[in-house]
Parts: structure tokens; C-alpha cells; sequence
């Protein structure tokens, strides 16, 4: 008897070693996985293994479970998974000037507003608390990778970090005094700094941002690309961004701006071009053949009234086009991307007059992997993939806006809103857990902003109205 079962014990044991599911820190199910890869998956009763940083694993639920034993689950039986939506330009300290000077021309609001505003408010506490709290907003809205141009970046780094955010975070390079540095050489000296110090970090990738053709000389736009390329750092830009700009830069220099910085070798490298409005087809070609990311924020160039960008001829000609807000105040005040993929697909559809451009899946791309292109990110996150990071968010569709679905993308791009967004993983880590953002501290962010706001007013008593 005792033999029989040393024997039965050793079957079973046998059997548990043969079955042994591989260890995962979590497991999450939802309704719906979209997975954004190349195949465009769209898995229903779905999951995704992750451990560490990495997905191991997305696939129909029963399989994952036969595959993973997990520490943690997550089960949004109402929900859909899809990879964390990917921000390619914004200015997130600007939170703190959010609808304060609205409704006026790019050149007016940038000299007579936010410039001055700046150069009288920002300092590293200024862009802490901004920063935090375009985090806070950003990680309830699903955004799990921002791309920004500021200043004081090492602190928006150091912010991003503490938010377990990702971020392409680029130290502002300009042809006048700045709030962290009264000269470009400074500034980029500074810029040189900073990418040493987070050149190796797991959610930092660190750039050199000079801000455009028009505020930054010929000399600080070179030496600029020469430290992005010392270090293989994205380049950021602006660029064409309005009629005026493109109009004086043929007048006075006999290129369009995508001409001008070709001909200064500052398209050689990673460079992302936010705007490209004003773009001709020889443009769109100069861009293609350096590869240049572009960053299309169509909120902007409608609040701005700075045109719309010929994104459709960009995306036929193979351009990585993916979206940004552009920052929290004047030029938008807001950061959704959701809103964005819906404004973006119908600004080309009433440009074209043809509802049948830029589709919502394609817009989806551009939240997702097309922006992790941009960025030169793609073999890290912007799908969810086996071996890729695990950034991802549930989308609530326990709403009536998500009642009935037909179409996933249709769905997401339309009818969702950033308020539906419910969880978000970056890099492995639970950032956000039912809407409660869990690495920021929301009471503390309030009040430092309220106590902004009045020194901001105090400050520019005289100008803002
Ligand atoms: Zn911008």
C-alpha cells in the first residue's frame, strides 16, 4: 500500500513538472485585446502575460492561463487591452498657463504672451509642478509616452520618472535668454548633461530639442544635431508650422525650412518634426529620405489656425506620421489623444472632402505603433508583442458610447473617450488602477498649482485680462 502510493505520488508529481505553467508577475483579461502588431490581432476573451517590463505573452485567455500562473490578475470583462497611446510632441509644464491666453495668433501669443509669461515664472518649481500635473492628466488619459520640448528637463525627467511615465524629453535649445540658460551655447552644454545622466535609463530616452528655424541660428541648429549624433539622441523641432514661417524663411534664406535644415546636415540622425503644415511634395520627399518622424497635432493647427498638414500625402509617401497635443495651454489645453485620432481623421476628411481618408485605423496606428516609429521606439513598444515592453491601458466600454461595437477601431478612434480610459501599465508597473493614479500625489499637485495660478496672475497683472 505504502508502495502504491510513493508510486501515485510520484505520477502526480510527474504530471505537475509536465503541466508546469511558467511564472508571470501578472495576467490581465479584458473582452477585447488589440494588439496593434503587424497582423493587427484583435483577440476576444483575451490575455496578456507580463513579467518584469516585458509582455510574454497575449493570446486568448484559456491559453494564457494554461501557460502563466501569475502573482497578479487583472479582469476587465468590460473592457478592451490595446497598447498605450504614444504622445509625439507636447510642452507639459505649460499645464500651468492651461487656458490663460487663448484665441490669438501663433506670433502674438508666443511674444506677447507666453514668452514674457515664461521668462517672468518659469524656474524648476514652475516646471515641477507643470510637469507633475500634465503627468497626473496624461496617465488618466492613457497616454503612456510623451514626447516634450522644454525647459529645465533634467527636473520634467526626474518628474517623469517619479510618475512612471515614459518619456522622449527633449532640453529646449534657443536663440535668446531662457529661463534655465541665458545662451544656446549654455543650453546646450546643459542639453549635453542631461543626455549623459539618462542616457541609459529604462523610461527616459533623452534629446536635444532646438525649437525651431525661426527662434534658434544656423550655428546653434548645427551644433545641436552634432550633440544628438554624439549621443544617437532624437533631434526635436518644430517645423513649418505656419505660413509666416515658410514665407520668411523663402524670403530670406531661398529654402523652405525642411530645405534649410537638409542643407545644415540637421536631418542626418533621429529627428522628429512637429507640425510640417507648410509642407510641398518636394518637402514631404527632403523628410522621407532622412526619415524624419513627424508629429501631427491637429488640435493645434486648428486652434491656431496654422493650416492643416497634408497628412494623407505624408502617410502615401511612407512618412512615420504619429500624433501630439502640443502642449496644455494656448495651442491646446488639453492632452487626448483619443480626441486627437478623431479630430485628426475628420481635419483630412473635410480637407479632402472624402470621408474615406485616414480611416480610424489608421489613426489608431498613429496613437499606437505609427508614434512609436516616429520616435524610433518601435522595437520596444507602440504593439503588444511578446518581448516589448508591457505599456499598455484598459478602455472601459461599460459605457453607452461603447454599446453596440462593430468595429474595434471605429470604436476607439470615435466613440471612446479619455475618461474611459481605466488602467495603465508602463514598463511592467501599475501606474493607474481603476483611475487612481498611483504614483502621484493628486491633493499635493492641486494645491502647488492653485498656488501658481496666483502667482501667475500676480506676475502678469498687467497683460492678461
Ligand atoms: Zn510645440
Amino acid at each position: 500500500m505504502r508502495r502504491f502510493c510513493r508510486a501515485a505520488a510520484i505520477i502526480v508529481l510527474l504530471a505537475c513538472i509536465g503541466s508546469a505553467a511558467e511564472p508571470a508577475d501578472w495576467i490581465l483579461r479584458a473582452r477585447y485585446v488589440l494588439t496593434m502588431d503587424p497582423q493587427h490581432g484583435l483577440i476576444e476573451n483575451g490575455a496578456v502575460a507580463i513579467g518584469g517590463d516585458s509582455i510574454l505573452a497575449v493570446g486568448p485567455a484559456a491559453e494564457i492561463a494554461s501557460r502563466y500562473t501569475a502573482r497578479r490578475t487583472l479582469d476587465r470583462p468590460d473592457a478592451l487591452i490595446m497598447p498605450g497611446m504614444i504622445d509625439t510632441h507636447t510642452h507639459a509644464a505649460m499645464s500651468l498657463f492651461r487656458a490663460m491666453a487663448d484665441d490669438k495668433r501663433l506670433q502674438d501669443w508666443l511674444s506677447n504672451y507666453i514668452f514674457p509669461a515664461e521668462s517672468k515664472n518659469v524656474n524648476p518649481d514652475f516646471v515641477k509642478w507643470g510637469t507633475e500635473l500634465a503627468c497626473l492628466e496624461m496617465s488618466l488619459a492613457g497616454i503612456t509616452t510623451y514626447t516634450d520640448m522644454y525647459y529645465f528637463e533634467d527636473t520634467v525627467a526626474a518628474i517623469t520618472k517619479q510618475a512612471g511615465l515614459r518619456g522622449v524629453l527633449g532640453q529646449s535649445v534657443i536663440g535668446f535668454p531662457a529661463p534655465d540658460y541665458k545662451t544656446w551655447k549654455e543650453a546646450l552644454a546643459g542639453a549635453d548633461r542631461y543626455i549623459r545622466k539618462y542616457q541609459s535609463d529604462p523610461l527616459i530616452v533623452p534629446a536635444v530639442a532646438p525649437h525651431a528655424i525661426y527662434t534658434t541660428p544656423d550655428d546653434a541648429l548645427v551644433a545641436s544635431h552634432r550633440v544628438a549624433v554624439k549621443y544617437n539622441a532624437p533631434l526635436l523641432i518644430h517645423i513649418s508650422e505656419t505660413k509666416k514661417e515658410v514665407d520668411d524663411s523663402v524670403a530670406k534664406r531661398h529654402m523652405t525650412p525642411p530645405e534649410l535644415l537638409a542643407s545644415l546636415g540637421v536631418l542626418d540622425g533621429r529627428v522628429v518634426a512637429a507640425h510640417c503644415v507648410w509642407v510641398n511634395e518636394k518637402d514631404i520627399q527632403i523628410l522621407k529620405n532622412h526619415s524624419t518622424g513627424i508629429a501631427h497635432c491637429p488640435s493645434s493647427n486648428m486652434k491656431l489656425a496654422s493650416g492643416i498638414a497634408p497628412v494623407t500625402a505624408m502617410l502615401r509617401q511612407g512618412l512615420d506620421v504619429g500624433l501630439g497635443n502640443d502642449g496644455f495651454a494656448g495651442s491646446n489645453d488639453t492632452a487626448d489623444l483619443i480626441l486627437e485620432m478623431n479630430i485628426a481623421a475628420k481635419l483630412q476628411k473635410v480637407a479632402r472632402m472624402d470621408p474615406e481618408v485616414l480611416p480610424a485605423e489608421q489613426v489608431v496606428e498613429m496613437a499606437t505603433i505609427r508614434g512609436a516609429r516616429v520616435l524610433g521606439l518601435e522595437k520596444k513598444i507602440g504593439s503588444l508583442e511578446p518581448g516589448k515592453r508591457a505599456d499598455l491601458i484598459t478602455i472601459s466600454l461599460a459605457h453607452p458610447n461603447a454599446i453596440p461595437i462593430y468595429n474595434i477601431y471605429a470604436q476607439v478612434a470615435y466613440a471612446s473617450k479619455a475618461a474611459d480610459v481605466r488602467d495603465v501599465f508602463v514598463n511592467g508597473r501599475l501606474i493607474v488602477d481603476n483611475r487612481h493614479v498611483l504614483t502621484l500625489d493628486q491633493r499635493e499637485i492641486y494645491a502647488h498649482v492653485h498656488d501658481w495660478q496666483r502667482r501667475i496672475q500676480e506676475s502678469l497683472a498687467q497683460t492678461i485680462h
